[in-house]
This record gives structure tokens, sequence and C-alpha cells, in this order.
């Protein structure tokens, strides 16, 4: 099957939906791609493709890079997605045996580990959907809007205007739900467009038991998680007043005291935010050979650049990600010492 044209967008515009339209009629078998370490917006809007093109009587596989977060087992399909890292072979042919790949909530190669060299490789035409800033040209049809609440937001708009909302299942329709929800934090931030809204009304109108998927997504994790959570923040938490910043430090050893799980420390990042005049926050987790960064904001500091220009990373403005290849000691050193850099921006 021939490339298609490379078309990146802000929005959906009729010459968009003639060519995915094409794309998918012509497809017969689809994978859809998304980030390592995958959060609910991640899984929801893919697993919603994968749903989607189920529907529509295709081949379809989800890979994922990596881990899947252990809370949210319980969402449509997670047990069809085949990750990368449990099964290099299978991955590298579905990859390479694909004619169409569809990708979700990234938009960078590196973002698919090792999986995003076999997929630039191959020739298949490349759908992205993302809100993340500064994409790559990954794909041959990029949408690509950086104010969208989430990526599901976007995804629902593909479904509608491509095939129908009559294609949006109740399975569909409670993935969507998921990543809109997780992706603003239940609504508090990232969600003051009305278009939200009314994706939102037209989920419930599917069926979708907001309460329900509330409490699966939040109070699904162990015991142990609970107490880490709060070992965490008693015990592992620097405040430096002077940069009105705070951060969070675990290290292998707590992780393993505490019985850690994939997805457990989603989220960790964002407590010291409640903290009164705390405008930036940020995690350092040890991992095997690095020390996975987290970065969050309030207002108009940009924790994007601290994570691109420092920790190899990116992501919003106000919730970043990135690695580092120092150790997690040395990753806190120059946390503590580039924030000088940064302090005309902190004290705001
Ligand atoms: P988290 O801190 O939850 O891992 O990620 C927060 C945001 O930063 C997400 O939107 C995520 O896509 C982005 N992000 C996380 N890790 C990385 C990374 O290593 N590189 C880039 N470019 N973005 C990241
Ligand atoms: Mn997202």
């Amino acid at each position: 099957m021939q490339a298609l044209i490379q078309i990146k967008l802000e929005k959906i515009t009729n010459e968009f939906i003639e060519h995915a339209n094409t794309a998918i009629t012509n497809a017969n078998k689809v994978v859809i791609l998304t980030h390592k370490n995958p959060d609910g917006d991640a899984l929801g809007s893919g697993l919603a493709m994968w749903h989607f093109f189920k529907s529509l009587q295709k081949e379809v596989t989800f890979l994922v890079p990596n881990q899947l977060p252990t809370n949210l087992f319980w969402m449509p399909g997670m047990a069809e997605i085949l990750v990368y890292e449990e099964n290099k072979e299978k991955g590298k042919l579905t990859i390479a045996s694909s004619d169409l790949l569809v990708m979700v909530d990234f938009n960078h190669h590196s973002r698919l580990s090792e999986a995003g060299n076999h997929v630039m490789n191959h020739k298949a035409p490349k759908i992205l959907i993302d809100h993340h800033p500064n994409p790559e040209p990954i794909a041959d049809l990029i949408y690509s809007r950086v104010s969208s609440s989430s990526t599901a937001e976007m995804v629902f708009e593909f479904i509608q205007k491509t095939r129908g909302e009559e294609y949006i299942s109740r399975a569909i329709a409670d993935c969507l739900f998921v990543g809109i929800m997780t992706d603003t934090g239940s609504f508090s931030y990232n969600s003051s467009e009305p278009h939200t809204y009314e994706v939102v009304g037209k989920l419930l109108s599917k069926g979708v038991n907001k309460d329900e998927l509330t409490d699966k997504v939040y109070n699904n994790f162990s015991e142990h998680r609970l107490r880490l959570m709060g070992y965490a923040v008693n015990q592992r938490m620097v405040v430096l007043p002077e940069f009105q910043t705070a951060y969070i430090y675990l290290t292998k050893k707590d992780l393993e005291d505490y019985k850690h799980e994939p997805g457990d420390t989603e989220g960790f990042v964002n407590y010291p935010l409640s903290i009164r005049n705390i405008v930036f926050t940020a995690i350092f987790i040890e991992k095997d050979n690095y020390t996975k960064c987290s970065f969050r904001s309030k207002g108009n500091f940009p924790a994007n650049l601290v994570s691109m220009n420092h920790f190899n990373g990116g992501g919003h403005k106000n919730a970043a990600g990135g690695e580092s290849k120092m150790s997690i000691q040395e990753s806190m050193e120059k946390f503590e010492s580039i924030l000088p850099l940064y302090k005309h921006l902190l004290i705001q």
C-alpha cells in the first residue's frame, strides 16, 4: 500500500477525513501504538482505537512498549495488549506485517523505546493523534492539538468524523472517558474548553457510568501503595520554599519494601502541589539503569522546559517527564542546582 501524503493539522478537516478513511478502508492488519509507561489516556485512547478497528473486522494489535499499570487491568481489551518488552520477536513481526500504524498520545519515536526504530523503518501508512507540543513528523497523517484535554478527546473526534458516532460502542466510550478523566485530574486541569464536556456528554449518553469508572480508576490499588504514598510524603519529600518548589524521591529499596506494582507511583508527583505557594514539583524514581523523573507545575511555569533542558524529556507545560542517566542522588543534586536558573519564573 502506498504511503499517504503528509498532512499535519490542528483540526480534523475534510481532506484529513478523506485520507484517513482511505487508509482505514485499505488496511487489513492494523497496529495501534502508544508510549512507554502508559497512563490512562495512552491506554484509553489506544484501547478505543483497538475496539474501533476490531468492529471494522480488521486484524488489529495494540502494542505497548512496556509494563501496564495494575490498577487499570480491568479496562476492556487490556488482556489482549501485546507488551513489546515481554515478547520482542512477536512485536517486531507484528509491526513488520502491518499495513497501517496508528499512534496515539505521543509524538516522538523515542517514546516507543526499542520498538520505535522498527516502527519508523516500516513503510506502512502512519496516522498520529496526539496533544503534546512540538510533534516530530513521524506520520503521514498527523492530528496534533496541544490545547486538547487529552488524546482520548481527539480519538472521539477521529472515530466520529471518519466512520460516525454510532461506532462509539460502550467499551470505546468507557476507554475514552478514562482517558479524559485521568489526563485532566478528574476535570481539575486542562479541561476548560466546552468541547471536552460536549464529548463527555456524548460518552455519558453511550452509557458510561462515571461514578463506577472513577471508583475503578482511583480506588483500585494495594494497601502497600497507600502506605508507600504516606512514606513518600512523610520521609521522602524535600520542600524548597525559596524556589516555591518541592520534590519527592523513591529508591529501588523503597519500592521493594512496599511491594511496588506498575502504576503505583502514578500521581505522587502532584501531591506537593497542594502545599500553599508551591508551584513546581518533581519526583525522582530509581530504576535499574536510569532515574525516572516527572515534573508538574501550576500556572505559567514551564515544567517541560526543565525536563527538556536537563532530563532528556519533554511533555506539557504543566506536566512533563524524562529519564536521567544519572543516579537518583545525582539527579536530585542536579535538580537543586538548576533551580536558581529558573528563579525568576518560579517566584510568582
Ligand atoms: P509522567 O510524568 O506522568 O511520566 O509524564 C508527564 C507527561 O510528560 C506526559 O504527557 C508524558 O507524555 C510526558 N513525558 C513523560 N516522560 C517523558 C519522556 O521521557 N520524554 C518526553 N518527551 N516526554 C515525556
Ligand atoms: Mn495524554
